[in-house]
């Protein structure tokens, strides 16, 4: 059976368009979203996606759990915000200045995230860590920053993943601590012999490659405290599970505010925006620093996070997300049980992480993601996915059964674990 539906997932137009790619494009493709280091069962181009499913350039569908690594948060093409979206652009985007959707934008995040007084915009994530560090800073008059060991905070010389084309310099002033372990801060602290202008953390330590770890409040407090006595900025990097957690900021329901947060990714639901958010004490330091880009202030965007964090409110997506997201979680459990195969499930179930215990090199993992893909159904094996709101129960059915399949072939090539 499986034999048939692979045979049904033809991808000529995808190999000519890797072929065409490799001449033109470095590597054929770079980046989170290249299928490079993917199982070949997965398509790089795809045509076409509508709410939880997208279509790849030979027509194949799938159901869609990567949601292109976390922007896509109600679903692709939600009707409003494709309204504000058609409504804007038939007004005007890359302008002279700013559109009045710019303010509406900042008024609403700056309700719904409970620490924040203003906001900022810019394109992506990676902008959004760097002005937060350049506002603490400004602030703070000092030069080190704090980040957990193996968190992803951008792109920029100063965080990449790799070393090549960033010199020493560029790292200088970066020190690191073990995620929930307040020792090892302290530690950190000390070493930057009091140097330090912020402390950047993740929502919970959501590591590529690695099993999830959700925060401990009383790490949170700890750091929270922490900062208040070293006078350091307390910066939340939101970018990838911003507004999945929570309806506002991702440590509000644990009490803990930070003064700075950065966010994009799902906060205008596929269109590019991100956003600084801070407290009333950094807006001198934001308004001191030299920060801008050709398209930041597109109103198209802006409008479609008028309409996003609208619409998250609305019609109740981070409940959504986790009745969803719970439902696949324990179908997920049900299926690798039924097959005999060992998993371990971790983060919040909004962004699910799964992995093989003992999986070297991600082997099993990737011939699970591969016979899944064959079904119809995108997951990924080194990286936590998405659930969005539009996933329906039909959706997390065909991805259980596809998974089903999945869990089969590590049974087959693997033994029982
Ligand atoms: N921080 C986190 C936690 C992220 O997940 C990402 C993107 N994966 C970034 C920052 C950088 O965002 P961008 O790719 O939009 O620059």
């Amino acid at each position: 059976m499986t034999e048939v539906i692979s045979q049904r997932r033809i991808r000529a137009v995808d190999a000519a368009l890797r072929e065409r790619a490799r001449a033109v494009i470095p590597g054929g493709m770079y980046g989170h979203l290249s299928a490079n280091g993917l199982p070949p069962e997965y398509p790089q181009f795809y045509a076409r996606a509508e709410r939880a499913h997208v279509w790849d350039v030979d027509g194949n569908e799938y159901v869609d759990f990567m949601c292109s690594f976390g922007p896509v948060l109600l679903g692709h093409k939600h009707p409003k915000v494709e309204a504000a979206v058609a409504a804007q652009l038939a007004r005007g985007d890359t302008m002279s200045g700013p559109g009045a959707a710019m303010v509406e934008a900042a008024e609403l995040l700056t309700d719904r995230v409970a620490h924040a007084d203003w906001a900022m915009f810019a394109k992506n994530g990676t902008d959004a860590t760097t002005i937060s560090l350049m506002i603490a800073r400004a602030a703070t008059g000092r030069s080190k920053v704090l980040a957990a060991a193996g968190a992803y905070h951008g792109a920029a010389p100063w965080f990449t993943m790799r070393d090549a084309g960033v010199t020493p310099e560029d790292r200088a002033n970066l020190r690191y601590y073990t995620f929930n372990d307040i020792a090892s801060v302290e530690e950190a602290v000390a070493a930057a012999g009091g140097d330090v202008a912020g402390i950047i953390v993740s929502p919970y330590r959501h590591d590529a490659g690695f099993d999830q770890e959700l925060v401990d409040a009383g790490f949170a407090r700890q750091l929270r405290a922490l900062c208040d006595r070293i006078g350091a900025a307390l910066i939340m990097d939101e970018v990838r599970a911003g507004f999945r957690l929570n309806d506002g900021g991702s440590w509000e329901p644990i009490g803990v505010a930070p003064d700075l947060s950065a966010w994009s990714k799902a906060i205008g639901n596929g269109y590019p925006l991100a956003a600084v958010l801070g407290a009333g004490r950094y807006a001198d330091a934001a308004t001191q620093i030299f920060v801008t880009g050709s398209f930041w202030y597109q109103a198209v965007p802006m409008a479609a996070a008028v309409a996003t964090i609208t619409a998250v409110r609305d019609e109740g997506a981070v409940p959504a997300m986790v009745k969803t997201g719970t439902l696949l979680r324990e179908g997920l459990a049900a299926a690798a049980a039924d097959a005999g195969v060992a998993i371990t499930q971790t983060g919040p179930v909004q962004m699910p992480n799964l992995s093989f215990p003992g999986d070297e090199n991600y082997a099993r993992a990737a011939a699970f993601c591969a016979r899944a893909v064959d079904h119809g159904v995108i997951f990924h094996p080194r990286h936590n996915w998405f659930v969005s709101a539009a996933h329906t129960q039909a959706d997390v059915e065909r991805a259980v059964a596809a998974a089903r399949e999945g869990f089969r072939a590590v049974r087959e090539r693997f033994g029982e674990s």
